[in-house]
C-alpha cells in the first residue's frame, strides 16, 4: 500500500472535511477512524454562514443545500419574547443564511462525497502512536476488527505508516494530542446541557432560530418543517433519560413564548461540556483540528465549525508546503490567530476585564457578541477561506460523552 501525503486520523465530520480539502488541493490522503461506520447521532446540527464558502468551494453546497434546512434570522430573546433579530442577509457575502442538519446527516454526505473522489474510511483502525522519522512521521495504527474488539480475544494487529504530514482530527481524547504532549488548558469552567430532538408542528418558525440567555443559555434550531432541536444549559444534569416532559417543563420555566408544542421526542441527550484550548495546535508535521483542539460549549456550533475552518486552512498550508513553496512563519502565524480566536470566542478577556473591575463574573452566560463570533467563524483568522496558512492550536474540547448515572444519558430512538 503506497504512503499517503497526508495521514488523517478521526473520520467525524471534521476529518472528513479534512480529506476533502486536501483531496481538492491535490494531496493524497488516507483517513482512518477508530469506530464503525452507521452512528445514529444529533450532535451538532448547524453550519453557520462562514463555513458555507468552504463547503461550496469544495463542491458541497449543492448536495448540502438539497438535505439541510435554511436559517435565515436567529432572534436574541429574553423570557418574556423577542428582544432583538440577527437576520443573515446583513451579512456581507454571499450566504446570507445557516443551514441545520444532524451531524450523522452530514458526515454522510462527506464520506459518501470522498468516496466518490476515490477515498475510503479505514474503519476500526486506532492511531495509537506518531513518531517523526526522516522529515516525515510514521503512525502506528492497531486493527481492531469488529469480532476483535473485546480484548480477551487477542491484542490488536499493528502496523505501521508513513506520511509526510498528519492531520488529529481525533475528537476529544485526542490520541494525536497526547502523543504530542499537548495539555488543554481550561478556559472556563465546564457546563452542562441537555439536548432535545424532538416532532413539533414549526410552520411558523421554520426559518428562524432562537437563543435566550435567560437563566441560562438556551437555543433552538428548527431542524425542517416537522421537526426542531432545543439545548437547554442545565445547572445539574438529570437523573432521568431525557423525556418529552422534561422538554415541555423547561419550555414553560425558560421559554414560555414558544408556541409550538412538542409532540414527540425522536433523540436527547444529557452532556456536560468543558470549554478548553488545547496549549498548542500541533508541531512540525502533526496538526490538530475540531474537537481535538477544543471543546466549547455546543450552543453556537463552535467547535465543529471552527474545525472545519481550522482543517481547511491546514489542508491550504499543507498542500503549499508539499509543493515546495517556502512558507516563512506561515504555521506560527496558523497557530497564533486560531489560538486568539478562540479566546475571543470563550470571551476570555471579558472574564479578566470583570475581575479588574470587581464586576460579576461573566462566565456563568455567554455574551452576544460570544455569538456574533460564532455566526462567522473563520473570518477574523488570517487567510481563512482561499489562502493556505495558519495552524490549529491543540484542543482539547472536552465534550464528555453522555454518561449514564453522572450528567445523564443519552436516548436515541
Ligand atoms: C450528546 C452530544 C451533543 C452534542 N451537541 C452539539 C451541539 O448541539 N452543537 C455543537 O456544536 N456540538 C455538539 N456536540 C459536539 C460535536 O458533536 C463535536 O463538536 C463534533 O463532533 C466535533 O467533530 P470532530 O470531527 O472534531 O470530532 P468527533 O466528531 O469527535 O470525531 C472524532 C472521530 O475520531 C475517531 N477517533 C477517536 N480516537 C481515534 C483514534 N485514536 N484513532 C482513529 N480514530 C479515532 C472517533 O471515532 C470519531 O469518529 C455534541 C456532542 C455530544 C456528545
Amino acid at each position: 500500500m503506497a504512503n499517503p501525503d497526508v495521514f488523517v486520523a478521526g473520520a467525524g465530520p471534521v476529518g472528513l472535511f479534512s480529506a476533502l480539502s486536501l483531496l481538492e488541493r491535490g494531496v493524497s490522503v488516507d483517513i482512518v477512524d477508530a469506530l464503525g461506520p452507521h452512528l445514529v447521532r444529533g450532535y451538532a446540527c448547524g453550519l453557520q454562514p462562514g463555513v458555507l464558502p468552504r463547503f461550496d468551494r469544495l463542491g458541497l453546497l449543492r448536495p448540502l443545500l438539497a438535505q439541510a434546512h435554511r436559517i435565515d434570522r436567529l432572534a436574541l430573546r429574553g423570557r418574556s419574547g423577542a428582544t432583538c433579530w440577527v437576520s443573515f442577509d446583513r451579512l456581507r457575502g454571499d450566504y446570507p443564511f445557516m443551514l441545520t442538519l444532524r451531524q450523522s446527516a452530514l458526515e454522510e454526505l462527506l464520506e459518501n462525497a470522498l468516496a466518490q473522489r476515490g477515498v475510503r474510511v479505514a474503519r476500526h483502525q486506532t492511531l495509537q502512536g506518531i513518531s517523526p522519522r526522516d522529515g516525515r512521521v510514521q503512525v502506528t495504527i492497531a486493527s481492531t476488527h469488529p469480532a476483535r474488539s473485546e480484548p480477551r480475544l487477542g491484542p490488536p494487529q499493528r502496523t505501521t505508516r508513513e506520511s509526510a504530514f498528519v492531520i488529529g482530527a481525533d475528537g476529544s481524547f485526542s490520541a494525536c494530542r497526547k502523543a504530542l504532549g499537548i495539555d488543554l488548558v481550561e478556559l472556563r469552567p465546564p457546563r452542562v446541557f441537555a439536548f432535545y430532538d424532538f416532532h413539533a408542528d414549526l410552520s411558523r418558525c421554520q426559518r428562524e432560530a432562537s437563543i435566550s440567555l435567560d437563566g441560562g443559555a438556551a437555543a433552538f434550531w428548527p431542524l425542517d418543517e416537522r421537526s426542531g432541536r432545543w439545548t437547554f444549559e442545565l445547572n445539574e444534569g438529570f437523573a432521568d433519560e431525557p423525556s418529552l416532559g422534561q422538554l415541555r417543563q423547561l419550555l414553560r420555566e425558560r421559554a414560555p413564548w414558544f408556541v409550538p408544542v412538542p409532540e414527540q421526542l425522536c433523540w436527547g441527550a444529557v452532556a456536560e461540556f468543558e470549554s478548553r484550548v488545547a496549549r498548542r495546535f500541533g508541531n512540525g508535521r502533526t496538526w490538530l483540528a475540531g474537537d481535538a483542539a477544543h471543546c466549547a460549549t455546543p450552543i453556537g456550533f463552535q467547535s465543529m465549525n471552527q474545525g472545519f475552518c481550522e482543517a481547511d486552512d491546514l489542508a491550504g498550508l499543507i498542500a503549499a508546503t508539499l509543493r515546495g513553496e517556502r512558507l516563512v512563519g506561515a504555521f506560527a502565524e496558523f497557530e497564533r490567530a486560531h489560538q486568539a480566536l478562540w479566546r475571543r470566542l470563550m470571551g476570555v478577556g471579558q472574564v479578566a476585564a470583570a475581575a479588574r473591575e470587581g464586576r460579576a463574573d461573566p462566565r456563568a452566560m455567554p455574551g452576544p457578541s460570544v455569538f456574533a463570533h460564532a455566526l462567522n467563524p473563520g473570518s477574523t483568522s488570517p487567510g481563512a477561506g482561499t489562502h493556505p496558512a495558519r495552524q490549529p492550536a491543540t484542543p482539547h474540547s472536552a465534550v464528555r460523552r453522555p454518561r449514564a448515572g453522572t450528567t445523564g444519558r443519552a436516548l436515541a430512538t
